[in-house]
């Protein structure tokens, strides 16, 4: 089958890759519909991680071709949707809402979902069929649960977003974007997305940012100050993770407040003395996708969201190349492979 490699920082291939096969009973295997580029892939493209001749990817959607002897919630024929971790769903971890940090949890970029085929371990713990086969407009959205709206989701949940209350969203990447759309969902009040970005701001509007700020760092944090009479919003999510957006994000909510941070943490050092003062709830950390999957899907298929809109960029999968150059130059907000 072909399959994205990545050679070195900034060398992306795509070449044969083994076709998967069952390798334990827990086992499936799907025929990829489509599957995308990450924010989180540009680390390693960007030489900020180490990568060596790696298979690339962690999102996808697709349909089940076989199933290990132990399968039993997912058969050959089901379109699926399952999360950047496989989990077994079942552990203490997983039954506490935690099923990225799973006590088996196996991280789908070591599997590389930008392929033909993907072996998905723990396939009853981590797969969520679809009512049926969705149509092709759907198919966008249902890709983005499987990672970027189902993080935005978390970092919203995690940054207890609730009604009438005032939100702010550090990050216009697409989890940050989908963060908005979670948080109009779950009934916020005043949604401020932080953005300089003409495209990224219209997309943050329509999913239900009510306010835009440009300004970063010290003078962003002084326009949110400006816009909750000096108090600081109460629920704040960062979807960035570097020193200058954590900072952003804790010192843009009020004391008392809560900050959901799912941008994956680069050399973040926190001031203790400063975190202290400031009375803010941190948490956050990979999102626990499969927890909010089945919810998500429900919205998508009865198309009361669209988070499928954040991919501004269709290209086949042997484009994959041109796909991370355009999302590491910020010409594409979010890149969708076709299979
Ligand atoms: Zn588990």
């Amino acid at each position: 089958m072909r399959g994205v490699i990545m050679d070195a920082p900034g060398e992306i291939r795509v070449d044969e890759r083994a076709t998967p096969t069952i390798e334990e009973p827990t086992d499936a295997i799907i025929k990829v519909a489509a599957t995308c580029v990450c924010g989180s892939d540009l680390w390693p493209y960007r030489g900020v991680e180490d990568v060596d001749h790696a298979p690339m990817g962690h999102e996808y959607v697709g349909t089940v071709t076989e199933v290990g002897d132990e399968v039993t919630t997912v058969s050959v024929g089901d379109f699926v949707v399952g999360s950047f971790f496989a989990s077994d769903n079942t552990c203490e971890i997983c039954r506490a809402g935690y099923q990225s940090r799973c006590v088996h949890a196996h991280p789908m970029g070591a599997v590389g979902t930008q392929a033909e085929y993907a072996r998905i371990p723990l396939a009853d713990g981590t797969l969520v069929a679809t009512p049926g086969h969705p149509d092709e407009e759907l198919i966008p959205s249902l890709l983005a649960a499987s990672d970027v709206l189902g993080t935005g989701w978390f970092g919203a949940v995690a940054a207890e977003v609730g009604h009438g209350k005032t939100v702010a969203v550090v990050g216009d990447g697409a989890v940050g974007l989908l963060g908005v759309l979670a948080a109009k969902h779950l009934g916020a009040e005043r949604i401020i997305a932080m953005s300089r970005h003409p495209a990224r701001q219209a997309l943050a509007r329509e999913f239900g940012a009510t306010d835009i700020v440009v300004e970063r760092g010290d003078e962003g944090v002084a326009r949110i100050k400006d816009l909750t009479d000096g108090l600081g919003a109460h629920s704040v999510i960062e979807a960035v993770g570097t020193q200058e957006s954590m900072l952003q994000a804790i010192r843009s909510a009020r004391p008392g407040g809560h900050v959901g941070y799912v941008g994956v943490s680069h050399d973040v050092e926190l001031p203790g003395l400063e975190l202290f003062f400031s009375g803010v709830h941190l948490h956050g950390g990979p999102a626990p996708v499969r927890r909010f999957l089945p919810e998500l899907i429900d919205l998508i298929w009865n198309r009361e969201i669209d988070p499928g809109k954040v991919f501004d960029l269709t290209l086949p999968l042997a484009d994959a190349a041109e796909g991370y150059r355009a999302m590491d130059e910020r010409r594409a907000t979010k890149v969708l492979l076709t299979v």
